[in-house]
């Protein structure tokens, strides 16, 4: 084993289920197994925090294309946070309550689902993590 890694055990009928999808997804380049199975369990952890901390307080509303409405009840307000597409293909949120894109309901709304449906209806990938 490479310095700096650790090897995990799944069972053989996972580890199967696991390169069956990987082909299906990626049938010209599948990602190796391992580096899947890293990104998706970081990013559910990053995602449970973000709940957790957040997420006693706000709620997913609704949305239209552009835009993610967030109940905060801290603030008792609906909060609207804009996806923002930028010319480079990038993209931004911009919390329209705080007026910035680093407050507590942007990063509530990179925990939710529908704001990774909106990205991909806009032809956007998400930001891969590090
Ligand atoms: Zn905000």
């Amino acid at each position: 084993m490479a310095r700096g890694y650790t090897s995990i055990v799944i069972s053989n009928e996972n580890k199967k289920r696991i390169e069956e999808y990987l082909k299906s997804k990626y049938p010209e380049f599948p990602p190796p197994i391992s580096t899947f199975i890293s990104k998706v369990v970081i990013d559910y952890i990053e995602k449970d925090e973000v709940m957790r901390q957040y997420g006693p307080y706000m709620s997913f509303v609704s949305n239209n294309e552009n835009t993610i409405f967030i109940k905060d009840a801290k603030n008792d307000r609906v909060v609207p946070v804009r996806v923002v597409i930028k010319e480079n293909g990038q993209f931004d949120l911009f919390c329209e309550f705080d007026e910035r894109n680093d407050c507590m309901h942007v990063g509530f709304v990179f925990a939710l689902p529908e704001f990774y449906k909106i990205l991909k209806e806009k032809g956007v990938k998400p930001r891969s993590l590090k």
